[in-house]
């Protein structure tokens, strides 16, 4: 899965259509963080540096197919041109004719930002005759919207078809060394942290990683399942017990690869779903006071995994280790943030929670590789491919 670059191909004099991720939160007109516009600016400067004209094009919200002006691009448009310290042209339409004008005079240096492409409900639909109308604009597509590549949309995937050249950004180029070259190729010895909310949501992460890993440390919520698989009392934890027979097969799977996988040998358990209840931490060979639910994994199991994760060079992180949102919980998570942190290792973190858990940590600057989109992380993590990716041109 080796795709072009747009370092790869000659952009100097050509119109570009970028479609970038600006899905930035906007309140009463104002951006409360602006992390994703700053995160695009290597790819646009650098095509602006060569001489591109660019049109670019992203969604915001989820404003289903009609304008809302609430989810207006608009504060983007500003904020990008304080960035690149240059005016940046808005289409009030991302189609249409005013957008098509424009479009067709731009020249080399400058930039146009079209609006949010949901307020057309074909761009969800993947709609042929819309994807042409944005193919219009430009010779070259460019994609460095990570955080959508797993959609099939009209400006991920439909428009590739109408364009001659389609290649990624630099953004995109760093989230597929990170999960896809390194994960082929790690250095080892390779581990992979596993926790979060649910076993059902990271099946098919646990095995395409179970087959890739030396050692699998599991937390967070899913390590109940686990725990409950192998016949251990979690009380009232989360368990998904339509996964218990998968989860007994998961361990058994890593033992016969040859896999070390590492289940909390103490949690943290709590009388309540809150930080007011009496808090204690329980061995897995104990049984907990009736009622009561594990919500972080304990101090022995943190001991555990610190050292394990030690000597590792390769760390793949997905899930926090126990309820991080509320403070009495986080300290599963934090250590083993911390920890990562520390080592000299390739790190890479996915996940919506987990690298919120590593911006609570304070730890986010000492991590190789911090992905920007949830759910398309989780789909390489799984070994899939994307479709927005699929579709770019091979070198
Ligand atoms: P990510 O977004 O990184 O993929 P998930 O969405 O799978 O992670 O899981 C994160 C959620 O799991 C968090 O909201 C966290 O509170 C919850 N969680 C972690 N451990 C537990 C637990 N022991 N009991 C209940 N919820 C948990
Ligand atoms: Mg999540």
């Amino acid at each position: 899965m080796r795709k072009k670059s747009i370092k790869d191909i000659n952009v100097e004099n050509e119109k570009i259509f970028i479609r970038v991720d600006f899905n930035v939160p906007v309140k009463n007109g104002t951006i409360q963080d602006d992390t994703r516009i700053v995160a695009a600016l290597p790819t646009i400067e650098y095509a602006l540096n060569e001489g591109a004209s660019l049109i670019l094009a992203s969604h915001l919200g989820r404003p289903k197919g009609r304008i809302v002006s609430e989810m207006s691009l608009k504060p983007v448009k500003f904020r990008l041109s304080e960035l690149l310290n240059k005016d940046v042209l808005f289409a009030p339409d991302c189609v249409g004719e005013e957008a098509r004008k424009i479009a067709e005079n731009l020249k080399p240096g400058e930039v146009l930002l079209l609006e949010n492409l949901r307020f057309h409900p074909e761009e969800k639909e993947n709609d042929p005759d819309f994807s042409k109308k944005l193919a219009s604009y430009a010779r070259i597509y460019v994609n460095d919207a990570f955080g959508t590549a797993h959609r099939a949309h009209a400006s991920t995937v439909g428009i590739t078809h109408y364009v001659d050249e389609k290649v990624c950004g630099f953004l995109m180029e760093k989230e597929l060394k990170y999960l896809v070259d390194t994960l082929q190729n790690p250095e080892r010895p390779f581990a992979a942290i596993l926790g979060g909310a649910k076993v059902s949501d990271k099946i098919d992460v646990i095995e395409n990683l179970l087959n890739k890993v030396d050692k699998l440390f599991i937390g967070g919520a899913m390590a109940y399942t686990f725990l409950k698989s192998m016949g251990k009392n979690v009380g009232n934890s989360k368990v998904e017990e339509d996964k218990l027979s998968l989860a007994k097969e998961i361990v058994e799977k890593a033992k016969e690869k040859g896999v070390k996988i590492f289940l909390p040998v103490d949690n943290l358990f709590s009388s309540e779903f809150s930080e007011n209840g009496d808090i204690r931490y329980i061995s897995v060979d104990e049984d907990p006071p009736d009622g009561w639910m594990a919500l972080d994994i304990g101090e022995k199991t943190i001991q555990i995994y610190l050292n394990e994760l030690s000597d590792c060079k390769t760390v793949v992180w997905n899930g926090p280790m126990g309820v991080f949102e509320m403070d009495k919980f986080s300290k599963g998570t934090m250590a083993i943030a911390e920890k990562i942190s520390q080592l000299d290792a390739i790190t890479i973190i996915g996940g919506g929670d987990s690298v919120s858990a590593v911006h609570k940590a304070g730890v986010a600057e000492k991590i190789t590789h911090i992905s920007t989109g949830g759910g398309a992380s989780l789909q390489l993590l799984a070994g899939k491919t994307l479709p927005a990716i699929e579709v770019l041109d091979d070198i």
